[in-house]
């Protein structure tokens, strides 16, 4: 309310100060609960930014990476650049290189299976970069997820930064949904290897009880996104813009106005305070791991991927090995459940499986509803299985 009643308009620095100012500092407090290496921390070449979405995040780091490349290889080259994702990668990469002009054929979605529970295998990423150097294409580009959209798998950012860097290519981390987990310190290991990316990516308006809009961008050499994003008009010059003494964020982002979105933060920060949120986190992870746990006591489901956070992915088993019966009859069970209204459950499709996902995020969510939800699940199983004999 705050925010939006303040009505902020903050174009460059001089508009408003204190959304810059604010901004700087509260990205530098939570990059330290996430323990981001200090390379992104505003006090050096890096810092962070607060984007509208994980969608602007990954264009504007996108452009960046692309700009640079092409000062490197020269502006022809612009057909040659080849981006990298498993695909478990959000759509976002693919619309980010829709806009960017990057050609549709050279975005490399590389297939994740079940054999890595979905993650990017560093193999498969070395082999395919290999074959389109040999053809001459230019790679410059890899995204890697903690916390994949349909199953929150997370590709290993270790040896993915270390191929990206030897390729001289930009590494960026989308962990929109998971990177919140990662202010606890048992979690933090799923973002190890974090040390090797340009950029990080969290939606704080996800799972960190800040309200939409709010994702938190940090990278490690703000000049390439400077670079890439600033024009300088006569209306908008003012002394300290000019002698460089001052962050601009018209120019890491696509929009000129900006909203106070930092104040949002600020408050969640300030109010809450980190043990709070940590609990609050756990107490999810705990929940789903409940819910976990139900799954495994009735043998007609299975989990159908390791739960790591607070999504779990699983199934009511086909009858008689019919996959495609499988497939209508969980396809049915989600309608039946959703129509209740009183749980909501989404899906997604690994392997060709239709999959039930469920989700704990909400603020006010306790045992007892979780155990109300299994209980419409299992009713509603009972019933289509019985008619489906
Ligand atoms: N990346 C991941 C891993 C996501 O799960 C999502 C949204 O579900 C996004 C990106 C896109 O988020 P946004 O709506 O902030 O663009």
């Amino acid at each position: 309310m705050l925010s939006a009643g303040l009505n902020i308009v903050g174009f460059s620095w001089i508009t408003s100060p204190a959304a810059t100012e604010l901004e700087m500092i509260v990205l530098d407090w939570l990059a330290k609960m996430l323990k981001l290496p200090e390379d992104f921390l505003s006090a050096g070449q890096g810092g962070g930014v607060i984007q509208g979405t994980a969608s602007e995040a990954v264009l504007v780091v996108l452009l960046a990476a692309r700009d640079k490349v092409l000062r490197r290889v020269g502006k022809d080259a612009l057909e040659k650049l080849v981006v990298y994702a498993s695909d478990q990668m959000h759509s976002s990469l693919q619309k980010a290189c829709q806009i960017a002009g990057i050609h549709p054929e050279n975005c490399r979605l590389l297939k994740a299976t079940s054999s890595t529970n979905y993650a990017l295998s560093p193999e498969f990423l070395s082999e395919t970069i290999s074959q389109d150097l040999t053809i001459g294409l230019i790679p410059f580009f890899l995204c890697a997820t903690v916390g994949t959209t349909s199953s929150t798998a997370v590709d290993p950012l270790l040896s993915l930064g270390k191929i990206a860097k030897s390729n001289g290519m930009w590494f960026h981390v989308d962990a929109a949904y998971a990177g919140s987990a990662c202010v606890c310190p048992e979690f933090r290991h799923y973002m190890d290897g974090v040390e090797e990316a340009d950029s990080f990516n969290m939606n704080a308006h996800k799972w960190f009880l800040t309200n939409f809009d709010c994702s938190a961008l940090w990278v490690k050499d703000r000049s390439a996104l400077v670079q890439a994003l600033s024009t300088n008009p006569e209306y908008l010059k003012n002394k300290a813009s000019q002698a460089n003494m001052v962050v601009d964020y018209k120019d890491w982002q696509v929009p000129l106005g900006r909203r106070f979105r930092s104040l949002k933060l600020w408050m969640v920060l300030r109010l809450y305070g980190l043990e709070n949120l940590q609990c609050y986190i756990r107490n999810h992870i705990k929940l789903a791991k409940h819910f976990e746990n139900l799954i495994a006591q009735d043998p007609r489901f299975e989990v159908v991927t390791p739960r790591i956070f607070s999504l779990v992915c699983f199934r009511l088993l086909p009858v008689r090995n019919d996959e495609s019966h499988g497939n209508k009859l969980n396809h049915q069970l989600l309608d039946a459940v959703n129509s209740t209204g009183s749980a909501f459950i989404s899906h997604t499709v690994l392997s060709g499986k239709y999959i039930l996902r469920f989700a704990v995020g909400a603020p006010l969510t306790e045992e007892k509803h979780v155990n109300a939800a299994w209980k419409v699940l299992q009713d509603k199983a009972t019933s289509l299985l019985a008619e489906s004999l």
